[in-house]
């Protein structure tokens, strides 16, 4: 068993290192603790289920992708230390490195004008993590991890996600991106409530991701599927009322539960007095 086995016994097929003096510095505290001249495994973890009736941006109604990151990166710290003795640590979101940056060096995938990383099989629809170790090449190399940092590539600049925007977001103001409306804590003002309202989302938006050319070549072709099990069950697929009737429980399992419920009941509100 290696560390490529691992990742991919557990649907994660693209992953990559690259020293860790190629990285940018995401948060500059955990950069500081961590220690110098090791490397760091980015690696995809796609989401993207069909679910065509939810009111959900795909990220949202599928579990929690932390709760998935914090067992995986578990295991694969416990594999280092194990076998090598040596030092790894995971992370996802809140990460001592710019992922995106990271993620595109390792040819993971091009960078969008929608700002988010577009992998080949998944489009956009992934979220990334990174294993950071102080394995050296030639273990990561036996542990079937390429190293190689690379160019960074970008998409053809066809605007289209700009165009499809509910928002307006297209003269790169974002002050009424839904996505970020949707998640935002306390009262909106009314042109924000009135574009959730237009919108019909209670939590994000991927209007953008899914006009891009990348996605809906991903769909056709049918790649754009999590193989990842964890992202296939407990998906919320009904429309606001079964996000109200979860219990606090089950609230818990979804990323959209690190804010207060509030902010979900005030979203569900708007879009109810349409
Ligand atoms: S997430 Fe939605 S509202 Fe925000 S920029 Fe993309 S399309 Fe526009
Ligand atoms: S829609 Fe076009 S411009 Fe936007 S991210 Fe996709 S390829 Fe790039």
């Amino acid at each position: 068993m290696t560390l490529s086995d691992i990742l991919k016994e557990k649907g994660i097929e693209d992953f990559s290192a690259i020293p860790l003096e190629h990285c940018l510095v995401g948060n500059r505290r955990l950069y500081d603790s961590l220690p110098r001249g090791c490397y760091a495994v980015f690696m995809l973890f796609p989401y993207y289920v069909e679910n065509k009736n939810c009111r959900l941006a795909a990220f949202a109604a599928v579990p929690d992708y932390h709760l998935f990151a914090k067992e995986l990166f578990s295991e694969l710290e416990e594999y280092v230390k194990n076998k090598y003795g040596a030092f790894a640590r995971g992370f996802t979101d809140h990460s001592p490195l710019n992922e995106r940056d990271g993620a595109a060096k390792c040819s993971l995938g091009i960078i969008g004008r929608h700002g988010l990383l577009i992998s080949r099989k998944y489009s956009s629809f992934v979220c990334i993590g990174e294993l950071v170790c102080t394995l050296t090449e030639a273990q990561l190399g036996a542990e079937g991890i390429t190293v190689g940092c690379n160019d960074i590539a970008y998409c053809e600049d066809c605007r289209i996600c700009i165009a499809s925007c509910p928002a307006g977001c297209a003269d790169g103001d974002k002050s009424l991106c839904i996505s970020a409306i949707t998640q935002k804590k306390g009262e909106l003002t009314d042109p924000e409530t009135d574009a959730v309202r237009r919108s019909g989302s209670i939590w994000g938006c991927d209007r953008c991701q899914l006009s891009c050319p990348h996605t809906q070549n991903a769909i056709k072709n049918g790649t754009i599927y999590t193989p990842i099990q964890f992202f296939k069950e407990n998906v919320i697929t009904g429309d606001e009322n079964d996000v109200e009737s979860l219990s606090d429980e089950e609230y818990k399992k979804y990323t959209f539960s690190y804010r207060k419920r509030n902010v979900m009941q005030r979203n569900i509100d708007i879009i109810r007095r349409k």
